[in-house]
């Protein structure tokens, strides 16, 4: 089959994007795009076959050669061109992304509206990849400190933000002069390919930015054995997340791993219990609880305890469940079946050892893969719902007695993510700050995903940093020079 096919491109029939051309895949192999909704296909996403991966990495070896050599200000026009092309587009992308994945309508504008921010932040900050002078010993030598692109990149970005997660690798790595082969995820495959339509048609130069799909073991084990492939770049579950870091390891190729989390929220009893159950609930259904900084573990100090259970049980029962793009909607299917049964079983064995059912507790009827949002009091200690993420609308809620106690439940997890508390006491907010085994901690407030910070965890959750100017030197390799002047 010819390498220039163009049968598939962007959303519903999504192709690859190899060497600045959409093709089918080699031996024209699909997998169907199902609507979560309704379960119904919508469309078809191509499977790369190993030619197709080959073609990938000679295409982003070659185009790194050029690229690097990209003056960064030429580097960030190129994004900034491409941000100002996803706004403009931003409708048919949000509709194409709600109806792949669910969500509804105005969280996809606002996914939208975030690829666009990093593709922007990483223009204005991949101009400043400064090195340094360091002072020598001796008069006459010159130390310097260069920070150069790491190579082409393998990166796999997931379902759940099927666009932002992956505009946050593209940015980076093209912001820092390398290019990139990105695994775009299979269930939801229009978002990533608007983004890389979008860098093409900005100028980017072909095989800069390559977008694959089909069966990501195949293709992750390609990838990163490949001596072309310089770094990898992973959002996804932990166990996906360890196997990909033992090959990378065995390659010896750093890794940036952006794992699942269990997110305690710890509540103390000098705040108004209502309005944080209802902020709760807001960050927790969102995206059908399928947020890897998702609120999770609800600690509340014993004195609010019941008047914020009552609350966020009447918030969860409130919330608006149906189609993405049916106005008035708050929160959409799961992903997928497999995601749908994952969730129930959890929830049913925490019923099953004793659970309290607050909120919700079961699938609704119908066609799609809806979950009903839920809130479970008086979990066991041995149900599974308190060491997995339920990545699903499945809040947990505890009562705590002191900020010790507090520390201790939250930091009783294999997981070190996004952490939360709410309380305007000084001392609470300095204990907890410093206690808390989180990469992420938001206190009062939920707004840890932005584009300027560094976004990622500790324990299970992963290592290295999206975002921030972590986020970007984690695409560059250090190079020391040492100079003297000639005698
Ligand atoms: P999964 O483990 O089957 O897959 C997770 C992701 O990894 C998917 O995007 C999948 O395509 C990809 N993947 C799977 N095997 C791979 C491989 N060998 N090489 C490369 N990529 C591979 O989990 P799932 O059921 O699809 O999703 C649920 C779990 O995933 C949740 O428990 C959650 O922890 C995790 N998840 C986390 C994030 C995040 O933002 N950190 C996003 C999506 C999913």
């Amino acid at each position: 089959m010819s390498a220039n096919q163009r049968t598939l491109r962007a959303a519903p029939d999504t192709g690859l994007f190899i060497d600045g051309s959409w093709r089918d895949a080699d031996d024209g192999a699909v997998r169907e795009v199902v609507d979560p909704a309704s379960g119904q296909v919508t469309g078809r996403v191509a499977r790369a076959a190993a030619q197709d991966l080959d073609d990938a990495l000679a295409a982003a070896q070659r185009a790194f050669g050029q690229w690097r050599q990209v003056a960064a200000r030429d580097r960030a026009a190129v994004l900034r061109r491409a941000a100002a092309l996803v706004r403009e587009r931003a409708p048919a992308i949000a509709a194409t992304i709600s109806r792949e994945i669910g969500k509804p309508v105005a969280e996809a504008e606002q996914e939208v509206a975030n690829c666009a921010d990093a593709f922007d932040w990483c223009a204005e900050e991949g101009r400043r990849a400064y090195g340094r002078l360091v002072p020598a010993r001796q008069p006459g030598v010159t130390q310097t400190v260069l920070r150069e692109p790491v190579g082409p990149v393998a990166a796999f970005s997931p379902w759940n933000f099927p666009a932002s997660q992956a505009a946050k690798k593209l940015a980076a790595a093209i912001a820092s002069g390398c290019s990139i082969i990105l695994k775009g995820p299979e269930e939801a495959p229009g978002g990533s390919a608007a983004l890389v339509q979008a860098l093409a048609d900005a100028g980017l130069p072909a095989g800069v930015a390559n977008l694959v799909f089909g069966d990501p073991p195949m293709i992750s084990g390609h990838l990163i054995s490949s001596p072309v492939i310089r770094k990898v770049s992973f959002t996804g579950s932990v166990p996906v997340g360890k196997s990909l870091a033992e090959l990378a390891g065995r390659h010896m190729k750093p890794c940036t791993l952006e794992l699942g989390g269990h997110a305690p929220v710890l509540v103390f009893d000098d705040v108004d219990p209502e309005a944080v159950a209802r902020a709760v609930a807001a960050a927790k259904f969102r995206n059908a609880g399928q947020v890897c900084i998702a609120p999770t573990r609800l600690f509340v100090q014993r004195g609010v305890y019941e008047r914020f259970a009552a609350a966020f049980a009447q918030a969860a029962g409130a919330i608006i469940v149906g189609r993405g793009d049916q106005p008035g909607v708050q929160m959409g299917p799961l992903s997928s079946r497999r995601r749908l049964d994952a969730v129930r079983a959890l929830v049913d064995e925490a019923v099953g050892l004793g659970a309290t059912v607050l909120a919700g507790g079961a699938a609704l009827g119908g066609p799609g893969f809806f979950f009903q949002p839920t809130a479970l009091a008086d979990v066991p200690a041995r149900a599974r719902v308190w060491h997995e993420e339920p990545f699903g609308p499945v809040a947990i809620l505890d009562a705590f007695d002191s900020t010790a106690q507090a520390l201790d439940k939250a930091n009783d997890t294999a997981y070190g993510l996004a952490s939360y508390a709410f309380t305007g006491r000084a001392d609470r907010i300095a204990q907890v700050s410093e206690g808390m085994q989180a990469g992420m901690l938001g206190i009062n407030h939920f707004a840890l995903g932005v584009a300027e910070a560094p976004f990622g965890g500790i324990k299970d959750s992963g290592y290295g940093r999206e975002g921030g100017i972590e986020g970007l030197e984690a695409y560059t390799v250090t190079k020391f020079v040492t100079q003297r002047t000639a005698a």
